[in-house]
């Protein structure tokens, strides 16, 4: 038996009946990073001593026959935008390369209250901008299912992280795309919940009324361990609410799964395409009434985003000012006014994607523009999301590729911002309306993990779970 492959309800039952014991657990996963890390440099930063300590505690509590969560010694993954306290957070950029959270997130806090082992903090694209991870001011993290390719972002860290087996989850942000395109990438499982299910509080905001925090997991059933003990109302968080569990099964074959022909068209690459129809027809072949759908502002998505996401980005981004937190110009030259220093500590601070999204958001912003670009902008999202209110009136579950292509190689689209933009069509008119979905394996294209999106109506994370179950036994 291989603890490194196994679920969290495989681990647990070796530890409740022990089998083996946290701190063995600790080791194995421990020396798997060793082994893996430094040519997959999944993390930023570790936290094996922590780990260790917190796993001995996991093994008294279990010596002295204390109810246990099955998540009690389960090591994972974090996102480095997302803070433990007295930890490092960097969300993967300079300005930030020397902060320590001084508080937890509230995820953070509840993880804790399971007993989870925190492995170390994973690399991400600066401040959560970007498609592959390259974004990151420190180092490129590498697709453990082929080391030339990127992993995917802006989570790549936390996906590399599971699909690596140095974690047995990770937790990632999503904004447009960036848990469900790296779990796409790397052939993991990956989640984003509806917004307001999970509280932001502890996240580093990029753009508020977007992001998300969710797992990343090798299994859907692993997955939804983690979303209920993540999940619920937080007072930081005015958003976050209590999410309705309705503890109903839902067979593939009661269900009426909608596929979207704008998620099929040109630009989508033959493989993907093939192997997501595949999927499909397995639903069909399961009992399930497939239904062609239209989602007709589809093509406006991307433009719609790239305007309200830099917007938000160029607001919560202005308290990285050289004064709160993090680098400081201040200190080189004392004789500087407020304006220099803001000037010189953003400009030091902050990578190019970075600088280009502030621009974007001021721009769409500013007076004489704001109508033109964010308002438009905020009237297609309402339309967005009636497209998605009405295919719900006739379908139960939505299914489309995560994205158009598998993993790229490193460098393919650097050179080319909207390249990479375009690697979110598929993922972001979900965060526009606020939906949960699943990224979930399906057949791979030419060796390649691809991704199938499991999209269900507000609050519907049980039909993704029931659903993605259904699909992965069946394919086992
Ligand atoms: N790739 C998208 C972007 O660059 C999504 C990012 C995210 O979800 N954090 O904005």
């Amino acid at each position: 038996m291989d603890i490194l492959n196994l679920s969290i309800k495989e681990i647990h039952d070796q530890l409740v009946l022990k089998k083996t014991s946290a701190v063995e657990v600790a080791a194995s996963f421990i020396a798997q990073s060793k082994k893996t890390d430094a040519d997959i440099k999944a993390y930023i930063s570790y936290d094996f001593d922590a780990m260790l300590k917190q796993a001995q505690t996991v093994d008294e509590k279990i010596a002295r026959g204390d109810e246990t969560s099955l998540l009690a010694g389960i090591p994972c993954a974090i996102k480095d935008n997302i803070l433990i306290k007295g930890l490092k957070a960097t969300a993967g950029s300079k300005i930030l390369e020397n902060y320590v959270a001084s508080y937890d997130a509230h995820v953070i806090e509840k993880l804790k209250a399971h007993d989870v082992l925190f492995t170390g903090k994973t690399n991400m694209d600066e401040f959560a901008m970007g498609s592959s991870t390259e974004n990151s001011a420190f180092f490129k993290t590498k697709n453990p299912a082929d080391t030339s390719r990127v992993p995917g972002g802006s989570s790549g860290g936390s996906a590399a992280a599971v699909a690596s087996r140095s974690a047995v989850f990770a937790l990632g942000s999503d904004t447009g795309g960036s848990i469900r395109q790296p779990a796409s990438f790397c052939g993991v499982v990956g989640l984003k919940p509806t917004y307001g299910a999970v509280s932001r509080s502890g996240v580093m905001a990029m753009a508020s009324s977007l992001d998300q925090i969710g797992p990343f997991a090798k299994t859907v059933e692993d997955a939804k361990i983690v979303f209920d003990a993540i999940r619920g109302k937080d007072p930081k968080d005015a958003t976050s609410m209590e999410t309705k569990i309705r503890n109903s099964k839902f067979e593939i074959r009661n269900l009426r799964i909608g596929v979207p022909k704008e998620y099929f068209g040109g630009g989508i690459d033959k493989g993907v395409k093939a192997s997501v129809e595949a999927a499909i027809a397995d639903m069909q072949k399961a009992g399930a009434k497939i239904i062609d759908i239209s989602l007709p502002h589809t093509k406006y998505a991307i433009a719609a985003y790239y305007i309200i996401m830099p917007a938000e980005v160029s607001s919560n981004l202005a308290r990285y000012d050289g004064i709160k937190y993090g680098h400081s110009a201040y200190h080189d030259n004392a004789h500087d006014t407020l304006e220099t220093v803001y000037r010189n500590s953003r400009s030091a601070g902050f990578g190019k994607e970075v600088q280009r999204r502030i621009m974007l958001g001021t721009y769409v912003l500013s007076a004489g523009y704001y109508d033109a670009y964010y308002k438009k902008a905020q009237q297609v999202r309402t339309q967005i999301r009636a497209d998605f209110e009405k295919a719900f009136k006739q379908v139960d579950v939505i299914a489309t590729p995560t994205c158009p292509t598998t993993a790229f190689r490193f460098g393919e689209k650097t050179t080319d911002p909207l390249a990479m933009y375009l690697e979110d069509v598929f993922t972001v008119p979900v965060n526009l309306a606020g939906l949960p979905a699943l990224s979930m394996p399906c057949a791979p294209s030419k060796g390649l993990p691809v991704g199938l999106q499991l999209i269900a109506p507000w609050f519907g994370e049980e039909i993704l779970f029931s659903v993605g179950a259904q699909l992965e036994h069946a394919s086992e």
